[in-house]
């Protein structure tokens, strides 16, 4: 399996717009940040993993056309407000794309985009969605790919975490409620939410992702979600060796 970083940025990715820091003026383009996203491709399967406001841009560079399916972790507007790219893949693929997030954040799809789950229309002027609602411990399978969705507290709402085998997706993340840590246990590899260094209420900080990672193990671990606090070639020298910040078109080969 292979999983590709379409984009590691925070809501407002980076740089920021009007910022002049040495992060969002640097020119290494691995500080260079779209708006979270990752696709995950076995031999046969190619899933997406939330829809951010740059999946347009991020479709062109990595050159996929289209996908089996869309899952959303949750209703921020960086994670889902670049659905209305789905009618490329609708027209490349020529079906509806079915989408899964869990009961809350499919209701709020549906209110927001309310015009892609109307019944398919050809030929895709306007796109078009077929809802999955998912829940919390029941797997569910795409292609040949499983996934086990689980509960992660961010601030005030939740999001939902991803175990693929012995990979683990947990973006926008600040806690892991107490029935949820079974999917973290045995993990190899985990990609995992990192905003900045300073504690933040509905986000990891490094430290705090590094103390989950310490504590849950994993073979490899991974950051991502992160803003302009952030540099990338420092945080890479500051992390132990198993832990690295991703960026933009990395590709974790997952074995
Ligand atoms: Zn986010
Ligand atoms: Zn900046
Ligand atoms: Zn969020």
């Amino acid at each position: 399996m292979k999983v590709t970083i379409l984009g590691c940025g925070p809501s407002a990715g980076v740089p920021l717009i009007g910022c002049d820091c040495s992060v969002c003026t640097s020119e290494n383009p691995k500080n260079r940040r779209t708006r979270s996203s990752i696709l995950i491709e076995s031999d046969t399967t190619r899933v997406l993993v939330d829809a951010s406001p740059d999946l347009r841009q991020q479709a062109l560079r990595e050159q996929f056309k289209t996908i089996d399916a869309l899952i959303i972790t949750h209703a921020h507007a960086d994670h889902c407000h670049g659905v209305d790219e789905i009618r490329s893949f609708n027209y490349h693929g020529d079906r509806a794309i079915p989408i899964y997030a869990d009961a809350l954040t499919m209701q709020a799809l549906q209110h927001r985009f309310d015009y892609l789950f109307l019944p398919p229309q050809k030929p895709w002027y306007r796109g078009a969605l077929t809802p999955h609602v998912i829940t919390d411990h029941e797997v569910f399978t795409i292609g040949d790919i499983s996934f086990l969705p689980f509960e992660q507290q961010h601030g005030k709402t939740r999001s939902t975490g991803l175990r693929i085998n012995d990979f683990v997706y947990s973006t926008d993340v600040n806690n892991f409620p107490n029935d949820s840590h079974y999917a973290l246990e045995k993990m190899r590899f985990w990609l995992v939410d990192c905003l900045r260094y300073e504690p933040a209420p509905a986000h990891a900080h490094v430290a705090l992702s590094l103390e989950w990672i310490q504590r849950y193990q994993p073979e490899r671990a991974w950051l991502t979600h992160m803003n302009h606090d952030l540099e990338y070639t420092r945080l890479l020298a500051e992390t132990p060796q198993c832990v690295e910040p991703v960026y933009d078109g990395m590709v974790l080969e997952i074995k």
